[in-house]
């Protein structure tokens, strides 16, 4: 039976359910005491590793109970490949099949039979098979790395990032991109590039440093020229179909950058839908790149922009950085949150929806366009997590 032995994943699964977190934590600590070097993979911090293992394995779980594989091997062998960038080698998949399997026994072991080790064995043998046979069959390195040559920051807590990769990269016009940085080895975090893919390897990102987070404080206070980032392969299918009617882009903050790329890669076409983008920020000072959107918008008359500051007016810290008012010609610049300006104008029901900026920001403007009456398949937006 093993897999398409309902009542048995059924068990696995309630065990799952009741306990993931004590399960997954007690995987952990069989899986590195047996393996010391897999330990080494993974940030001190396992929290959130632990957190999306359970996730995973419980909708793995779900969808073998309701006979879908096709989703959950796509899901695998996503994450085989992903893995190769932290360093995992088949002997890790050896030792983790091992952890895992003692970890389930011992939780089920009051209602361990013939069958439930047959479904057990095969559901962890499905999942080291195809992560593992995934990465094998990938032929791209699992990351380049590249030189840090310019940090600018254009306001108080956005950076922009300038670099020269080693190779060039690959990766489609609003994709996001897996980057670690010295700073915190081993943390990785998704960033969107805000240039199109480039032949000889430059590479640009736009970083906010969001309060208490690890990683983009540490870009934003300590990135300097030399520094050698780490980015691994890209994700995501955030893109314009040119062929879909006109498009409404929404960016708040560093959101603007998949957009802007874009944007930039319409710029190829003489003919283009029409596209407004509403960018927004806090203050009009933390506008930082209206220059770049007024020289596009100048030069491509299917492109309009609507800056959106939530005050009207800059705090005195905005007088350190630079100005970064656009000459005329964008539209007057409005003042409120982004879900509220951008639902003034209507629903925009007609449009293909691009929606980019933090997690609060994506689901408050999402919500608000539906609920004017913008049909949620319409709306577009990168997953809010990682
Ligand atoms: C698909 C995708 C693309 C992304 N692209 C970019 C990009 O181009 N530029 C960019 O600056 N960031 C981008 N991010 C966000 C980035 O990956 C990090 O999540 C963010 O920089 C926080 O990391 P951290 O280590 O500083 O914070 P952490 O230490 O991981 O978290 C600290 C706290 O901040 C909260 N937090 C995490 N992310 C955010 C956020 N975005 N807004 C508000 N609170 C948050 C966490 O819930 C936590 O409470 C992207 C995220 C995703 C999922």
């Amino acid at each position: 039976m093993g897999l398409e032995d309902r009542d048995s994943m059924r068990i696995l699964r309630d065990a799952l359910d009741s306990g993931a977190e004590q399960l997954v934590a007690e995987f952990y600590t069989r899986w590195f005491a047996a393996d010391l070097s897999a330990r080494d993979l993974f940030p001190p911090d396992m929290t959130t590793q632990r957190k999306v293992f359970g996730h995973a394995l419980n909708w793995l779980c779900d969808e073998l109970i309701a006979q879908r594989a096709e989703e959950p091997v796509a899901f695998l062998a996503q994450l085989g490949r992903d893995h190769r960038k932290y360093g995992v080698t088949p002997g890790h998949y050896d030792t983790l099949q091992t952890a895992l399997l003692a970890t389930l026994r011992s939780h089920l072991a009051d209602r361990w039979d013939r069958r439930l080790a047959e479904a057990v064995t095969d559901v962890i043998t499905l999942i080291v098979g195809v992560m593992s046979g995934a990465a094998d069959a990938e032929t791209s390195p699992p990351f380049c790395d590249g030189t840090v040559l310019e940090h600018l920051r254009p306001a108080r807590d956005v950076s922009v990032i300038r670099l020269k990769m080693d190779h060039a990269l690959g990766y489609q016009p609003g994709q996001y991109l897996p980057v670690q940085v010295p700073q915190w080895p081993r943390r990785w975090r998704y960033l969107s590039p805000s240039i199109p893919a480039d032949p000889a390897g430059y590479l640009e990102f736009h970083v906010r440093s969001v309060p208490g987070g690890m990683v983009s404080t540490a870009i934003v206070g300590e990135a300097r020229p030399g520094d050698r980032w780490r980015v691994s392969n890209p994700h995501g299918a955030l893109h314009v179909d040119r062929d879909d009617g006109d498009v409404l882009m929404v960016a708040g903050s560093t959101g603007l950058a998949p957009l802007r790329t874009l944007i930039m890669d319409l710029t190829r076409f003489g003919e283009n839908p029409r596209v407004h983008l509403f960018f927004g920020a806090k203050h009009p000072c933390e506008l930082y790149d209206l220059r770049t959107l007024w020289e596009i918008a100048s030069t491509n008359p299917w492109l309009s922009v609507t800056p959106v500051s939530e005050f009207a007016f800059n705090p005195p810290w905005a007088a350190r950085y630079p100005d970064v008012t656009p000459p005329r010609g964008l539209h007057v610049r409005q003042t409120g949150r982004l879900p509220e300006v951008v639902t003034r104008y209507g629903n925009w029901g007609d449009r293909q929806i691009l929606v980019c900026g933090g997690p609060a920001m994506v689901a408050a403007t999402k919500a608000a366009l539906i609920a004017k009456g913008a049909p949620a398949e319409r709306i577009r937006h990168d997953p809010l997590a990682s």
